[in-house]
């Protein structure tokens, strides 16, 4: 049997498992994906129009950006930097209208992936080693259920938010006051683009980067001794349209780090509005790779940055 390990937010019981367990289909999270899939195409099909267009574009930039890469992943379950409570639910908010979970939903998705991932065998679903099609199927309309699943604990202060309550309550209704709005500006058309091809290309995204990231490609880092490797996506136009999520290997190497593209030559949208938020006094606290001692296993991978000597930790003038 194998041991296993517990992380921050995830205690390992006796009798656990992190791999027996069944594949289910998850009728809310499909029926979610192929409705918003549908009228999101119709929404084009029926309305090629650039403003239409345009407030998808802005509205999945904000939404992706600020909610779900800042406000939901660095902020929240990373708590890579500190920001007023208000702020903090603002972009949590944000992240809930990308459609995917409300904040307890979204630290649990990640952080049992993550939990997955650091054990001694990781198992197909959240090692996303099925092959597209069918680990598209398991991430975007099934769901893994452990038969005796370690338990999940989220801190107190955010589980006891009322505001974050509030919003894991009534996750999909998020979308109705944004909806009612975009109606009164731009009438379907904008309710079709701004709400149903937003959700669903947001949620198609976010699983391939997934997919991709955690299979085959660029690391500057690896984590040894680990069933399952982050890899960078090391497009430039991907990381502009990941807002700096690309940089998954160096994520899996620096998880504390506010900054996700560490080396030269690696735009990182989010990050560049987490220093704006700083700049603005909205934010602090930042960190970055060298503010944790490094990980257990953590090796340097490929050639070193041009900015500094081979090492564990990229050298400090990288984000001077
Ligand atoms: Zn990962
Ligand atoms: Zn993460």
């Amino acid at each position: 049997m194998q041991s296993l390990v517990s992380t921050e937010r995830v205690r390992v019981l006796p009798g656990t498992s992190a791999t027996k367990g069944r594949i289910v289909w998850d009728a809310t999270k499909s029926l979610w994906f192929f409705a918003h899939a549908g009228l999101g195409l119709a929404g084009v099909v029926l309305y090629p129009q650039p403003d239409a267009a345009a407030v998808f574009v802005v509205l999945t930039g904000v939404t992706i950006c600020a909610g779900h890469s800042v406000g939901m992943h660095r902020l929240l379950i990373h708590r890579s930097f500190a920001a007023p409570k208000w702020l903090e639910r603002l972009l949590v908010w944000l992240g809930t209208l990308v459609g995917m979970a409300g904040p307890f939903g979204m630290i649990r998705a990640h952080d049992m992936r993550d939990w997955h991932q650091r054990q001694s065998v990781c198992p197909p679903h959240p090692s996303h080693a099925a092959g597209f099609w069918r680990d598209a199927w398991w991430q975007l309309h099934c769901r893994f259920d452990l038969d005796r699943p370690p338990r999940f604990e989220i801190e107190a202060e955010v589980l006891r938010d009322p505001f974050h309550r509030a919003v894991e309550s009534t996750l999909m209704l998020q979308q109705l006051p944004l909806a009612a709005v975009l109606y009164a500006v731009g009438g379907w058309a904008f309710v079709l683009w701004g709400v149903s091809l937003r959700v669903a290309v947001s949620l198609a995204g976010h699983w391939a980067v997934g997919h991709y990231a955690h299979r085959r490609g660029h690391q500057g880092w690896r984590v040894e001794g680990l069933p399952v490797q982050g890899y960078d996506l090391p497009h430039p136009a991907l990381a502009i349209l990941t807002f700096g999520e690309n940089w998954h290997g160096n994520h899996h190497a620096f998880p504390h780090s506010a900054r996700l593209g560490v080396e030269p030559r690696q735009p990182d949208p989010g990050f560049w509005l987490v220093r704006a938020l700083v700049w603005l006094g909205m934010a602090r606290g930042v960190r970055l790779p060298g503010s944790e001692p490094p990980r257990e296993g953590l090796a340097r991978v490929g050639p070193p940055s041009q900015n500094g000597p081979s090492s564990s930790t990229p050298s400090a003038d990288i984000w001077a």
